[in-house]
């Protein structure tokens, strides 16, 4: 079976330390064909490091918008469109380097967003693509409602 894209792209396990990682990081782009740009690496750097959610404008250096769609294309960098029905916030980035397939839950009132695992969203997704035929380029899957702190 194909491995989709947002199945996270798995570290290999000689590169344990962030020049590892960033080494790693290299490789991937010379083999993705994508070249080994240096401003290419350093947006998937910073992204790796940051290791969350982060907006274009959180980026602190500047980067050309073509590069983060590139990213994205090649699976490298994940963009999610995060919110609820009375307010849409910008998108949103995360690298998909050492990062599992997961979905968002999404807190209304605080806006924190939580990360879990979603084996069983990719279950349904796939069930659902079969049943009509479909062939699936990505999902978003998000929960909305109040988190357990703001519960309180
Ligand atoms: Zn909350
Ligand atoms: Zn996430």
């Amino acid at each position: 079976m194909a491995r989709s894209k947002s199945d996270g792209i798995k570290i290999n396990n000689k590169a344990m330390t962030n020049e590892g990682v960033h080494d790693q990081i290299r490789v991937y782009l010379k083999r993705s064909g994508l070249g080994d740009g240096r401003r290419l690496r350093k947006i998937l750097m910073f992204a790796y490091d940051h290791g969350g959610h982060f907006k274009q404008s959180e980026i602190p250096f500047r980067i050309d918008t073509h590069d983060l769609d590139k990213l994205v294309q090649a699976g490298y960098l994940s963009r999610i469109i995060i919110g609820n029905n009375t307010k849409t916030l910008k998108p949103l980035y995360e690298s998909t380097i050492g990062n599992l397939s997961h979905s968002h839950f999404y807190c209304d009132i605080c806006e924190e967003i939580t990360d879990f695992d979603d084996t069983l969203v990719e279950e349904i997704t796939e069930k659902i693509c079969n049943y009509f035929g479909h062939d699936k380029y990505s999902k978003h899957f998000q929960i909305n409602g109040k988190c357990a702190k703001c519960k309180e």
